[in-house]
């Protein structure tokens, strides 16, 4: 089994890239902010709480979150395994994730961190904006607010990871290819350690 955090600031490419790594690894892609956006648009309990929260650029507080993703993965226990996109995004989070795999026997392989510069995100977010519609990617302020909570309180994720020496660094600035290409070339090194 291979579990990837497939990591980075918003506006880095995880969703894009997750797309085609799961195409090619057979993994289940599990997007917290996808699924929140799920809850949303069916004006579900979960999105309800998570509206609030989503719509300043703020985490959705662990309690639901982790819950949330507890159950998708417990809704999919026969895959190859996951692509983490979006989650962890706290020390919490990830400890409760290791609990989670720890307790199916398995755990994180590698967490893989796009990286791109404050200033390209900004511009790919507020692109993207235009043509997704989203609220969260159309406010200079809400994006900065996204940038800094990243810095605070996701980065030490990457730190917990690094600590057992599963995190990577990918350069996340080129054609989409080429970005898939590096990620690959980073996942197959992490399979022939597992294998
Ligand atoms: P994303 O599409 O991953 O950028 O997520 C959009 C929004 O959903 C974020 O700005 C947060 O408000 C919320 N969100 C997504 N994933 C998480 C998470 N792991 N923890 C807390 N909030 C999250």
């Amino acid at each position: 089994m291979i579990n990837l955090i497939l990591f980075g600031p918003p506006g880095s490419g995880k969703g894009t890239q997750a797309a085609r790594l799961v195409e090619k690894y057979e993994l289940l892609h599990i997007s917290t902010g996808d699924l929140f956006r799920y809850h949303m648009k069916n004006d579900t309990l979960l999105g309800q709480k998570a509206k609030q929260y989503t719509e300043k650029g703020e985490l959705v507080p662990d309690s639901i979150t982790i819950g949330m993703l507890r159950d998708k993965v417990e809704e999919n226990p026969d895959v190859n395994g996951y692509i983490f996109d979006g989650f962890p995004r706290t020390v919490n989070q990830a400890e409760a994730l290791d609990k989670l795999l720890g307790s199916k026997g398995t755990s994180i392989s590698a967490l893989t961190e796009l990286r791109v510069s404050d200033e390209e995100i900004t511009t790919r977010l507020l692109l993207r904006g235009k043509d997704s519609g989203r609220a969260d990617d159309q406010d200079v302020e809400i994006i900065k607010n996204r940038i800094k909570v990243y810095k605070e309180d996701t980065i030490p994720v990457a730190l917990h990871y690094a600590q057992i020496d599963k995190a990577f660094i990918v350069d996340g600035i080129g054609s989409i290819d080429e970005v898939f290409d590096r990620l690959c070339q980073r996942i197959e090194s992490v399979k022939a350690t597992i294998e």
